[in-house]
């Protein structure tokens, strides 16, 4: 079998080096990866890239940037900062695009943290996109919306695309956030119809998880409506890769081979038999 539309985060496999990564991946038929800075802190990028490019891997995505909100001035500048430090690490790396978790702080409104988020985003689109890098928005489950992002369905990174109008600037959908939205085929619409639909995540949404960071279900094993959700992302003329992004404290315990073994027998079953 092989799987040659489909990515896996590093994160997923939390335990792996990303040499195991690239290796666990590769052998198992996968087309792509996106790697977390989680997985690469301290590693040889170069090294890195030349790895995912020998193991015949396509690099996806470098995950993440944002965080652009802060309370002071001085706070937003050093985001910004540290985004451009992802823009040369996703450079080194080879990454096409980075995704941006756009942050939230506790201590100011909704508004003050869209607006900041909106200015941050703009003083990176540039260059960004001078250095052959996308930036992909994913917005976040609001629950989530303390203290990790104000962009919290797809209809608000839809508004904050809009907003921007940069042609560097898109939106990463990831079903775990976005699967409760009632208007979500028109948002998905609306998104592939300006061209920001840059990358599409894939897992489940557990309604009885017991953490709501670490225990992301396979697919199939929650509510999230994943095959319609995938129609309407393919009939928008998605032609990246489903990548599979899923955090898990129980699946990390075990082994990852065995975890990725679960991963792509859930993928046939949910986007191969259940789609043909
Ligand atoms: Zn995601």
């Amino acid at each position: 079998m092989s799987y040659p539309e489909l990515a896996v985060h590093t994160m997923t496999t939390k335990p792996w080096s990303i040499t195991e990564c690239i290796e666990g991946y590769a052998r198992r038929g996968i087309g792509g990866i996106s790697v977390w800075r989680e997985t690469v802190d301290g590693e040889d990028l170069c090294t890195v890239r030349r790895q995912i490019a020998d193991a015949g891997l396509a690099g996806v995505s470098y995950v993440r940037g944002g965080f652009f909100t802060g309370l002071t001035a001085g706070d937003r500048g050093k985001a910004i900062e540290e985004n451009r430090q992802v823009l040369r690490e996703a450079e080194a790396l080879g990454l096409p695009m980075v995704v941006l978790v756009c942050g939230a702080s506790v201590g100011q409104g909704p508004r003050e943290n869209i607006s900041q988020i909106r200015d941050g985003i703009a003083a990176i689109a540039d260059e960004a996109q001078e250095t052959g890098i996308r930036l992909a928005i994913e917005p976040l489950h609001p629950v989530y919306a303390g203290d990790r992002s104000a962009i919290c369905s797809l209809a608000m990174a839809n508004d904050l695309c809009a907003d921007l109008a940069h042609p560097n600037v898109g939106i990463a959908v990831d079903v775990y956030h976005v699967w409760w939205e009632a208007d979500l085929e028109a948002q998905l619409r609306r998104c592939a119809d300006h061209g920001w639909l840059d990358a599409y995540h894939i897992c489940d949404f557990k309604p009885d998880q017991e953490d709501v960071l670490l225990d992301r279900g396979i697919m199939g094993e929650g509510c999230a409506q994943l095959a319609a959700i995938d129609a309407w992302v393919m009939e928008n003329g998605f032609d990246g890769r489903r990548e599979v992004e899923i955090f898990s404290r129980t699946w990390w315990e075990r082994d990852q081979g065995d975890f990725l073994e679960a991963i792509l027998e859930a993928y046939e079953d949910i986007y191969r038999g259940g789609l043909e």
